[in-house]
């Protein structure tokens, strides 16, 4: 047996000194390796409604974000995704999502803006990567008034660019966002979050429209109130032909940690305490209903089933649709 070993690995290493076979020929492809993902998009069919994921980026999602970070704790989690430890850091997507109902167009939400980051802003050639220009969506819902989720409404010169769409935000968060007390009161990073919610949505100011959450906007699409990262952010239910799907904003912003850590928080929750509860509730009814989920920092595209594991989480991505 080891001779018979030996012989194959002397054989091996004499064929890795010949020049490879391939060499022989001359070679014709000159292509330039990419280096780098093109835009991505995905669509999932519920009933009636075709849902696109479109991608924007990602974002390199630090420990210091995560309040509760534990690195023992992060290792296991990354091994039992059977991926490396990653403690300074790991990808994180930004996500938007488009519904057409087959009468209307809908984004929830709309990326970050070109000069977000280097490796996100890439939201406008998804979206025209899926066949769809900005003049033609109807609506636009905002699951909360962060730059991740609205950056993309204006182009560099702060002008809208979706001419048509109008922009449906909660109320309860357009009033926090446009709170002058709170303006007084906060500190200059906050004042950065406040700047960026008014001036993204403020060359829409025309054609905002406040709702209220748990009341249908369009038959089958109904605004979910999902306060704590922000106080007004909201996840956006879809239902149709007896099937569903939860767009749920950002109930999760670290998919690889926070499923077997629910009670981690971000650094960016406006109240960590109400996060945390509306994220226990929802994985419980999620996990126990069987609710197909999606949201804007799930690894793309993000649909799937969460399931329980002891008094843990897990994600179970859905099968890919090779509807095509
Ligand atoms: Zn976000």
């Amino acid at each position: 047996m080891e001779s018979t070993r030996r012989t194959f690995l002397t054989l091996t290493a004499a064929g890795l000194a010949a020049p490879a076979l391939i060499n022989a020929k001359p070679s014709l492809a000159k292509a330039q390796k990419k280096g780098k993902q093109i835009t991505g998009v995905y669509t999932h069919q519920v009933g009636n409604f075709e849902v696109t994921a479109l991608l924007d980026g990602a974002l390199l999602l630090s420990p210091d974000w995560v309040v509760g970070y534990d690195e023992a704790k992060a290792a296991d989690a990354f091994a039992n995704q059977h991926l490396p430890a990653q403690p300074s850091g790991h990808a994180i997507p930004v996500n938007g999502y488009l519904v057409n109902t087959g009468e209307k167009l809908i984004a929830i939400d709309c990326g970050t803006t070109d000069d977000f980051t280097p490796t996100t802003g890439n939201y406008h050639k998804s979206l025209a990567q899926a066949g769809v220009t900005p003049d033609q969506i109807d609506h636009i819902i905002t699951t909360h008034l962060h730059v991740d989720h609205i950056g993309g409404l204006i182009d560099a010169h702060g002008a809208a660019i979706f001419p048509n769409a109008d922009v449906i935000t909660n109320q309860t968060e357009w009033d926090f966002w446009h709170d002058d007390t709170i303006l007084a009161q906060a500190d200059d990073a906050f004042k950065g979050f406040i700047n960026i919610a008014r001036t993204r949505t403020a060359p829409y100011s025309d054609r905002i429209t406040l709702a209220k959450t748990d009341a249908e906007i369009v038959n089958g699409i109904e605004l979910v109130s999902l306060p704590g990262h922000t106080p007004g952010h909201i996840g956006v239910h879809l239902r149709s032909e007896g099937e569903e799907l939860l767009i749920w904003g950002d109930i999760i912003h670290a998919p690889k940690l926070q499923f077997e850590n629910p009670d981690w928080a971000l650094a960016f929750d406006v109240d960590q305490n109400t996060a945390k509860a509306t994220r226990a509730r929802l994985l419980d009814r999620v996990a126990t209903d069987k609710v197909m989920v999606t949201g804007m920092h799930m690894d793309f595209p993000g649909f799937g089933h969460v399931v329980r594991k002891g008094d843990q989480y897990q994600f179970e991505a859905a099968a890919w649709d090779y509807n095509i």
